[in-house]
């Protein structure tokens, strides 16, 4: 009987699609293969296979898959459940969670590939964009069209390519790129026996060839052949070097058949064991706090752990790492952002050496795929540390996931779908695996807070720093009244000076604190007060130094710097407000002698720059470290006595629900990275809004008041965690039409959800990369049945989207929004 296969495309379709299987892999077929399938009239995907059955598909013509591209499957039964889970949550395709979850290099996709005819002859000379991409391809005969685009400096290729096809100038076809290579080493090994009489005659052969001679010498040495007779391989580099002769010596011995070479696949993943040692005894705070949430996990699934900055989390953590993988069982190590990973990589390789398995964005993505494939098998790696993606990850027998910095919103993917949160994501994927899941934070999320109160998870805190360190003074500063007096030297306060000069002088560090990037966030016309926008995006641009350039930090578009307002001609453009690279100047500076390093998006494009900013700063090379709220996030060094948080307003004034609770979190957490060890740290708040409560609170470190005032509000206001939000997104290039849509859309969402739907809205951006952008807010009950709403979401969605007017509009649902 003829079997078929319903796959996952990497495509955003709402249904899976169905193929036939070709006699030859119908035995071989096992869900979770990946299979190359035809789509559309000329198009091949990379497919993963969901279902094997009987039953042909009614509706359409069924096609025949073209390529089986693995004996065992590359995705576990487990995680077809999480991508369920995800998709159907999150209201998004399976699709949109298959792109997001592998790593690229076992997503082949497909590409346009360009091919020269040879027999072709022009009967007129060419257009001068065809013309060109002939001569490429009479160098190349074959190319693929991104790297033609790039290439010949064409654009929209696609036009000229179909008029030399038309011309039959040119043949078309569509190939799968594969992106993963394994990697291999050269090595070198006797091509025939190896006795000791076979080796003499060939040193007989090599006498009146010194260098030769001396090659083969060497690799018998190296190579350990006369200890047990059989020709051993060595890796050719090796060879080369020991020997020390150039690689022709050895092409000579190889073209005498003496040697032969030949290619071994080598994994990239780091097997090098560093060396182990015991784990740190626990205090008897954190103890305690170990054995409370041992008793918790008897009960519940999910326990909270509370514990001030610095009051050794990772320590317990670490601990119950230990325990589970003793019991034979994975863990999962989630962390909010890559500047982390380089300070837990250190502290759990100490104790777990290469059972430790590191899993993000900035590592090659071929390193990515080993990792894949490596925790498929039976020796998958005993922990993974990573970032949000590695959820995304197989795993054997998951045991326990902890969520360290639990209350940050990095863990949320905002874009592209699947617009999933980490968080929730990690406890739905230990539940699925019978595993427990630990959140850590100083400052809880107001959502799992609520859920521990609740009791819904367990509770558990650490007050004590380790060591009893006092938790940092926090002094605040008038900053009003002080630019009113004209007594603040830039952006920093008299007193913020002094602390930071004393601390310099006793060889103390320093971390400042400065919520914006780049040089200055605005630029202003002094005469008419014209400010230069962004052609794409409805934002100012921001101006950056470094590069003496204006960009916009939605779409990354430059622009150069105006020499003259282009309202009115004046000549004078002033900075207004000031973000970390002027920060980095001005301290510059006023402290000329000390060592000054910044840390932000600009200064962390790459794996090893942070990891560079962080090891200086560890190791007493940089004096002041600047940053944005990447320095305020779970590091932890020894000698910071000052932290300065420079501005606390921009955080109190952002326009969301959140603001209040994420300023508080952010300073709070900044302050946590003063005075960790040692002697007691102090915190410089500079603040317009000294009178603020949430200043207040921060100053007394009152995380409950805080919470609670927040909860009161979130209830009176309809917000989480009281109410699920649903944002409604609208995209359109035109922006009246975009209008109409979105009036339609809100009333469709009003007849089913009633007055629970605000909006449409625009949003504080409104327009990127030329995109208009309109905002609906659908607020559900917590205890609302939420399969039913994602039901009638869906439906409006469809409806939509399937009207032909509004062909043209973008639209997409963010669940849980940040
Ligand atoms: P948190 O994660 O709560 O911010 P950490 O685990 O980073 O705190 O601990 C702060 C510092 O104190 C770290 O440098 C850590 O090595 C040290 N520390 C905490 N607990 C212990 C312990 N039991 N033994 C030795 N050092 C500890
Ligand atoms: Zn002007
Ligand atoms: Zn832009």
């Amino acid at each position: 009987m003829k079997r078929y296969v319903d796959v996952i495309l990497p495509l955003p379709l709402p249904k899976s699609f169905t193929y036939s299987l070709p006699d030859e892999y119908a035995e071989e077929v096992k869900i979770g293969c990946r299979v190359v399938v035809p789509f559309g009239r000329k198009k091949f995907y990379t497919a993963i296979v969901r279902n094997v059955h009987y039953c042909a598909p009614t509706e359409y013509e069924v096609k025949e898959i073209s390529t089986l591209l693995d004996a065992s499957p590359i995705l576990l039964s487990n995680q077809f459940k999480f991508w369920e889970w995800i998709a159907d949550y999150y209201l998004c395709t399976q699709g949109d969670v298959y792109k997001a979850a592998l790593p690229s290099g076992l997503k082949l996709e497909s590409e346009t590939i360009v091919e020269y005819n040879p027999d072709f002859e022009a009967d007129a000379p060419l257009p001068e964009r065809e013309q060109r991409i002939l001569d490429l391809l009479a160098v190349d005969s074959q190319q693929c069209v991104t790297k033609l685009e790039k290439d010949s400096g064409v654009k929209n290729i696609l036009t000229a390519i179909k008029s030399l096809l038309d011309k039959e100038a040119i043949f078309v076809k569509e190939e799968l790129k594969r992106t993963y290579k394994p990697k291999t080493e050269a090595r070198v090994r006797l091509a025939g026996t190896a006795d000791e009489k076979q080796l003499h005659i060939l040193f007989d052969i090599l006498s009146r060839a010194p260098k030769q001679l001396a090659l083969l010498m060497k690799y018998v040495e190296c190579s350990g052949i006369l200890g047990n007779g059989t020709p051993k391989e060595i890796s050719k580099k090796e060879l080369l070097q020991r020997a020390d002769v150039a690689p022709a010596v050895l092409n000579g011995l190889v073209d005498k058949k003496i040697f032969e070479i030949y290619y071994h696949e080598i994994g990239r993943l780091n097997k090098q064991e560093k060396e182990v040692v015991e784990l740190n005894a626990l205090n008897e705070f954190q103890q305690r706090a170990h054995d409370e949430i041992v008793q918790s996990f008897q009960e519940k699934n999910v326990c909270l752990l509370h514990g001030v900055t610095s009051s050794g989390k990772t320590e317990v953590y670490i601990h119950l790492i230990e325990e589970t993988i003793r019991q034979g069982k994975q863990v999962l190590y989630l962390l909010p952002e890559i500047a982390l990973t380089t300070q837990i990589t250190e502290r759990l390789q100490r104790v777990f050496g290469s059972r430790l398995g590191i899993y993000h964005s900035k590592f090659p993505d071929a390193e990515r795929v080993e990792i894949w494939r490596k925790q498929l098998g039976e020796n998958g790696y005993d922990i993974i540390l990573g970032v949000r993606s590695s959820v995304f990850l197989p795993f054997q027998n998951l045991g326990l996931v902890i969520v360290d910095e639990e209350h940050e919103n990095t863990y949320k993917q905002q874009d592209p779908a699947p617009r999933y949160h980490a968080r929730s994501a990690a406890i739905v994927l230990a539940a699925m695996y019978g595993a427990k899941t630990l959140l850590g934070t100083a400052t809880p999320s107001i959502e799992t807070w609520q859920n521990a109160m609740d009791g819904k998870y367990g509770f558990v805190q650490l007050k004590e720093r380790y060591k009893e360190i006092q938790l940092p003074e926090i002094i605040p500063v008038d900053i009003k009244e002080l630019h009113r007096k004209k007594r603040m030297v830039g952006q920093f306060s008299p007193l913020l000076i002094q602390y930071m000069k004393e601390a310099l002088e006793q060889k103390e560090q320093v971390i400042l604190f400065q919520n914006r990037r780049g040089f200055a966030p605005m630029i202003e016309c002094r005469t008419c007060g014209w400010v230069p926008k962004c052609k794409n995006c409805d934002v100012s641009l921001t101006y950056h130094k470094g590069i003496n350039q204006l960009t916009c930090h939605y779409c990354g578009y430059t622009y150069q710097l105006p020499k003259a307002c282009p309202a009115c001609e004046g000549t004078e453009l002033v900075n207004r407000g000031f973000g970390t690279e002027k920060i980095e100047d001005d301290i510059k500076v006023l402290f000329p002698e000390a060592a000054v390093a910044r840390m932000d998006l600009d200064t962390t494009r790459t794996r090893s720059a942070y990891e560079k900013i962080i090891a200086d700063f560890e190791q007493g090379k940089t004096d002041i470290l600047i940053g944005t709220q990447m320095v305020s996030k779970g590091l932890d060094f020894d000698h910071v006595s000052i932290v300065g948080i420079l501005n606390a307003d921009t955080m109190l004034n952002y326009p969301d629900f959140r603001s209040y609770e994420r300023a508080f979190q952010l300073m709070a957490q900044v302050a946590g990275r003063a005075g960790r060890k040692n002697k007691r740290g102090r915190v410089v708040l500079q603040t317009k809004s000294i009178e603020h409560p949430i200043i207040h609170q921060v100053i007394a470190n009152d995380y409950e008041d805080m919470v609670n005032g927040q909860l009161a509000e979130r209830q009176m206001f309809h917000y989480p965690p009281y109410y699920r939000l649903v944002y409604v997104y609208l995209k359109n290039h035109n922006e009246a039409l975009l209008d109409q849509m979105a009036a339609v859309m809100a009333n469709k969402l009003r007849a089913v959800f009633g007055n629970r739907v605000l909006g449409p809205d625009k949003p504080p951006v409104a327009r990127i990369q030329t995109l208009f952008i309109k905002k609906i807010v659908v607020k559900i009950e917590q205890n609302a049945p939420m399969g039913r709403a994602r039901e009638l979401l869906l439906r409006i969605q469809r409806e939509m989207i399937e009207d032909e007017h509004y062909k043209s509009l973008i639209i997409y649902y963010d669940v849980d929004p940040m």
